[in-house]
């Protein structure tokens, strides 16, 4: 199917209207005058933006600004016209796909769930699924083609300059793969790809007030470990390889063997796989075999930690201490403004908290109010989706 109707309808923004697009999404209560300062344009220049953005609908005015002592004319509030379009976000799991209906920002007006395991289907077929869920859903919600934005997808695999998926040991598919090309097929909207942990970024630039940041550094840990950067208020994606890693960072010289050829690699000791099955070595009685029981471990650790086994504490104790370590000289070595931590384990309190910890008993100067947890963490796999379309579309160059 060849109509990507709704981009077609996209005015063409200037670099001036998207940062100001951007500016209106992630801070709510900016002024006419503070927009044209944090723009550094006239406030004549910031007129006739507005006059644009309101003529085509994106912006739209709203009730009043919050000014108490103020007398006089009453100033009226500009914001993002939420309803300009409307966004499929698709989030791609290794066995089931997350697909929501939500407005420019993210918030969700219909979202269903299914069952897809890529190792069960050729490429085709998976596609010819997904196209055909995304289909019942948005005509369920009788929503007419040029009514939809894009569909944003996100994969927990890095996709390459020609729009194919790279082969890591996360991802979903081992060979490269077209999602977009071939998604594209199925249905009738434009369709954007991100490889996940670059849309979640791409959603901090557009619903965070972080302008004031131009480098911050972002650290996953989940059942991977990976790290990545904003420079200058942009992603970095280094010229010889896909990614940065953190991976592959070595914590134990001479220790256990990598797929990568070297030894004592990060990914050896400390992904929640990983420390599930030292438990389990740990223990005869099997009480963890999954990332939820692990979970529901830490969550207990966080409330009642003298209810919990103690060789599992030191297990988690040794895990915190190697990221902690990683986490100062990655931070040496970037001095990034402001460091954002991620994945299912940076999620536990417990492990947040014991990492914090360790960071300052390790360097009583860390600037540890800037290590934090993200704020969109549980909307994480909606908004990614809706980042990846509307960066591409509306709020980035
Ligand atoms: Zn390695």
């Amino acid at each position: 199917m060849k109509n990507a109707a709704g981009l077609h309808t996209i005015p063409r923004l200037s670099t001036n209207h998207r940062l100001l697009l951007r500016l209106l999404s992630s801070q709510d209560d900016l002024s006419r005058r503070d927009l044209a300062k944090q723009m550094l344009i006239t406030p004549a220049a910031l007129t006739h933006l507005t006059a644009d953005l309101l003529r085509w609908k994106l912006v739209k005015e709203h009730g009043v600004l919050n000014e108490p002592h103020r007398v006089g004319r009453k100033k009226i509030r500009l914001t993002i016209n939420a309803q300009y379009k409307l966004i499929i976000s698709v989030t791609i799991h290794s066995k089931r796909v997350q697909i929501a209906l939500t407005n420019l920002l993210g918030r969700v007006t219909a979202q269903r769930e299914i069952a897809l395991i890529a190792q069960q289907h050729s490429i085709n077929e998976y596609m010819q699924q997904l196209g055909h869920a995304i289909m019942q859903l948005t005509e369920q919600q009788r929503i007419s083609a040029p009514k939809i934005l894009g569909v944003g997808v996100t994969i927990p695999q890095p996709i390459d300059e020609q729009g194919l998926t790279m082969a890591v040991l996360h991802g979903i598919w081992s060979v490269p793969v077209a999602v977009k090309d071939l998604l594209e097929r199925e249905i009738p909207y434009p369709v954007y790809v991100d490889y996940d942990l670059y849309a979640f970024m791409k959603a901090h630039l557009i619903f965070l007030p972080l302008q004031q940041y131009q480098d911050i550094l972002f650290i996953e840990w989940s059942d991977h470990l990976e790290a990545s950067l904003i420079i200058g208020g942009k992603i970095y994606q280094p010229a010889h390889r896909d990614r940065l890693s953190l991976a592959h960072y070595v914590v134990e010289p001479s220790g256990r063997p990598c797929s990568c050829g070297r030894r004592g690699c990060l990914e050896q000791y400390i992904t929640s796989s990983q420390i599930i099955q030292a438990m389990q070595a740990s223990s005869s009685e099997i009480e963890c075999a999954s990332s939820t029981q692990l979970v529901a471990l830490l969550e207990r650790a966080d409330q009642y930690p003298e209810a919990i086994d103690p060789h599992y504490l030191d297990i988690w104790k040794d895990a915190v201490y190697k990221m902690a370590h990683v986490v100062l000289n990655v931070t040496s070595i970037f001095q990034p403004q402001y460091i954002i931590c991620l994945g299912l384990l940076f999620e536990q309190n417990w492990i947040y908290r014991h990492v914090v910890e360790a960071l300052v008993s390790e360097d009583p100067n860390y600037p540890i109010q800037l290590f934090q947890r993200s704020s969109l963490r549980y909307q994480r796999s909606i908004i990614s989706g809706v980042s990846s379309v509307t960066s591409a579309t509306l709020f980035m160059a």
